[in-house]
């Protein structure tokens, strides 16, 4: 998938999204602090597991997390990106290949390299979050409530009520990607995975 426009346009344009990048960093501290505490609370260790999380194919929605993945990227010596470009190709072929298939598969996100992530500093919300019971108070007022990975479930049991509470987390992305949308022009809907990002930055 070539990207489009705006993407293409500014990809490159790393002064521009520098402020952003540092209340970004802001934002995913927060969130890293709070998972820890919540994992801490229940005793919880992740280790990686058969069905972790970079086993699902999770889509993002946000130009923040695209730019920010691009910046780690950018940082990496030239084989090093190559090769995470070329399993994000050999990933995209296998998904495009079995659309229909469920969300969860024996595909792995292309910068799971041995169980470790290849730019964990640079990874998205959600590889952030997952794996804690949380709740979710949407704009609308909806509340949603979600459960751990089974790894989770394994070690800690089913706690009563969700541990993690994300609503501050999401609010507080979506604020500052309201915000870099606006200033940078981007109006078009993002739903990328990992490995449609990576493939982003090659062209
Ligand atoms: S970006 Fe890193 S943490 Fe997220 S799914 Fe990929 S390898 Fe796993």
């Amino acid at each position: 998938m070539k990207p489009s426009g705006p993407i293409d346009q500014i990809r490159h344009a790393s002064d521009r999204f520098a402020p952003y990048a540092v209340r970004l960093r802001e934002i995913f501290t927060a969130m890293d602090l709070a998972y820890a505490a919540a994992a801490d609370k229940c005793g919880f260790h992740c280790s990686g597991c058969e069905d972790n999380c970079c086993r699902t194919l999770f889509y993002h929605h946000t130009y923040l997390e695209l730019f920010y993945l691009f910046s780690g990227l950018e940082g990496l010596k030239p084989e090093r990106r190559a090769a995470l470009q070329s399993r994000a190709i050999d990933v995209c072929r296998q998904v495009e290949a079995a659309p229909a298939e469920s969300e969860t598969s024996q595909r792995i996100c292309p910068l799971n390299i041995s169980g470790l992530c290849g730019l964990y500093a640079y990874r998205p919300m959600i590889c952030r979050l997952h794996g804690i019971p949380h709740v979710l108070q949407r704009p609308d007022g909806r509340k949603m409530v979600g459960p751990g990975c089974d790894d989770f479930h394994r070690q800690c049991g089913s706690p009563g009520d969700a541990v993690l509470d994300r609503t501050p987390h999401y609010a507080a992305l979506a604020s500052l990607e309201r915000e870099f949308r606006q200033a940078m022009g981007l109006t078009d809907k993002l739903r990328l995975t990992v490995a449609e990002m990576i493939i982003q930055f090659i062209y």
